[in-house]
């Protein structure tokens, strides 16, 4: 559940307040492994862990003040620096800016070719045109018609016509001739890589000498994705990678993957079949997601930030001494209140974010419980054992909420305490790991 994996990457984040050498291997680990369950390539994990392993070491990490956010910076800043680092634009110069889609069939170029046009059209005032290079099925150019409606963007086509390089140039030549200054060239793909596709998409790339050759994959298909982009880059020397389906469970390690075997720079991302559906690719977050971190890092951050190291001190000896009471609570949760907004709270927990995505989380969701301990005397604050029935219906009139309500929120504060009590000495930050409990 969501405690448990706050906890966990917690554990690893801090090690028990230090790593060492052992924590670092350990935390090494973890990573190789979410990289793999990522569908990263094993060898390439492993490298990759190892040069983090040199690093920390070279740089002291278990000597710094805090071993591990420096750790999971490190591997984080690598993971980052593997994925090609800075974002990848592009290009756009070309009078008109020239673009090749390839890859297999059903990777997504007609759908990331219209994707493109619309992000160009509204996000860099372009003037796109669509080019329906697919001749093989009358279809695929339906498809790259409809495509064009729904994004109100044309679309060159001629459907008598089988040879897709006469096609291709017949586009430029009529984006030339209407002011388009981008043509979108969206091109067959078949099912596996064999020699006709090749042939075929050399020749077009041949003959209109494109600004940018994008090679289209589905991420989903893990390894494979590899060896494609392998074969497509011998022909073509391509400028850069589009990964489609990134929605859903797929975490992206074929990211890492393609890039380290043919070093070309992952430019968009499709995340879903909608026409919205398109992100640049930023390797920095694409490193968050393969590490399954969400944000921990910055949770953490803000934890530390919020979390008053007195006030912290002196709760401590309040729960020491068994003097906890509704007003500390009060406190504790303007605190919570005050480190933002609980569902942005919530998104930076790892893998809670899809769980959630269903729940009605509302800012207000400790507006009953201040509206409770509000309608509470001091002496009932200070001493809850002394609300009885009366003092209940009392509270819950006082509060507008209902008997039952104030029941359990009395009920939730004693196994609270309780809990306090038992994992004494961990102060404000401690409350963070009881949230979602
Ligand atoms: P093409 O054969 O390479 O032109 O591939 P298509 O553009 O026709 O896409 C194949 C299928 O994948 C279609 O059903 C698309 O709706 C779907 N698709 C494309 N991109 C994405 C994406 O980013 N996410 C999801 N979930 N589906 C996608
Ligand atoms: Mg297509």
């Amino acid at each position: 559940n969501l405690s448990d994996k706050l906890d966990k990457a917690l554990h690893i984040l801090k090690g028990h307040g230090q790593i060492t050498e052992v924590n670092v291997a350990e935390t090494l680990k973890e990573v190789r492994r979410a990289l793999v369950d990522a569908d990263v390539n094993y060898k390439i994990a492993k490298e990759f862990t190892a040069t983090v392993k040199e690093k920390a070491l070279g740089q002291n990490v278990l000597k710094s003040l805090k071993p591990g956010q420096l750790m999971v910076k490190l591997v984080k800043d690598e993971l980052t620096e593997l994925m090609g680092g800075e974002v990848a634009e592009v290009d756009l110069s070309g009078k008109p800016s020239v673009i090749l889609m390839s890859g297999l069939q059903g990777s997504g170029k007609t759908t990331f070719s219209g994707k493109l046009a619309n992000f160009l059209k509204t996000k860099k005032t372009k003037k796109p045109l669509l080019v329906a290079c697919d001749v093989y099925r009358p279809a695929a150019i339906d498809q790259l018609h409809v495509v064009g409606d729904q994004i109100n963007v044309e679309v060159f086509s001629d459907k008598g016509n089988n040879d897709p390089v006469a096609i291709a140039t017949a586009g430029i030549a009529h984006a030339k001739a209407n002011g388009h200054n981008v043509v979108i060239i969206d091109t067959a793909g078949r099912l596996a890589v064999d020699e006709v596709m090749m042939t075929e998409i050399a020749n077009i790339h041949e003959a209109i000498t494109p600004n940018e050759t994008l090679f289209v994959v589905d991420s989903m298909t893990g390894q494979d994705a590899v060896n494609t982009a392998k074969a497509f880059n011998d022909v073509l020397n391509f400028d850069g990678v589009i990964l489609t389906k990134l929605d859903g469970d797929t975490r992206g390690g074929a990211a890492i993957s393609i890039k380290s075997v043919v070093n070309k720079p992952i430019k968009f991302i499709g995340t879903g079949e909608k026409m919205e559906a398109i992100d640049v690719f930023y390797p920095s977050r694409m490193a968050d997601r393969i590490l399954g971190m969400g944000d921990v890092v910055s949770l953490v951050e803000r934890a530390q930030e919020q979390f008053d190291e007195e006030e912290a001190r002196k709760l401590q000896k309040k729960i020491a001494k068994n003097q906890f009471g509704f007003d500390d609570f009060l406190k504790q949760i303007q605190q919570i209140k005050k480190m933002g907004n609980m569902k942005d709270l919530i998104g930076m927990i790892p893998g809670a974010g899809k769980m959630m995505k269903n729940m009605d989380i509302d800012d207000d969701a400790f507006k009953h419980i201040e509206a409770i301990i509000h309608s509470m005397t001091l002496e009932e604050r200070t001493k809850p054992q002394i609300i009885n029935s009366s003092r209940k219906k009392r509270i819950g009139a006082g509060s507008g909420t209902s008997v039952q309500q104030v029941n359990q929120l009395l009920k939730q504060f004693d196994q609270m305490s309780k809990m306090m009590k038992m994992m004494q000495g961990g102060g404000g930050k401690r409350m963070m790991q009881m949230m979602g409990k």
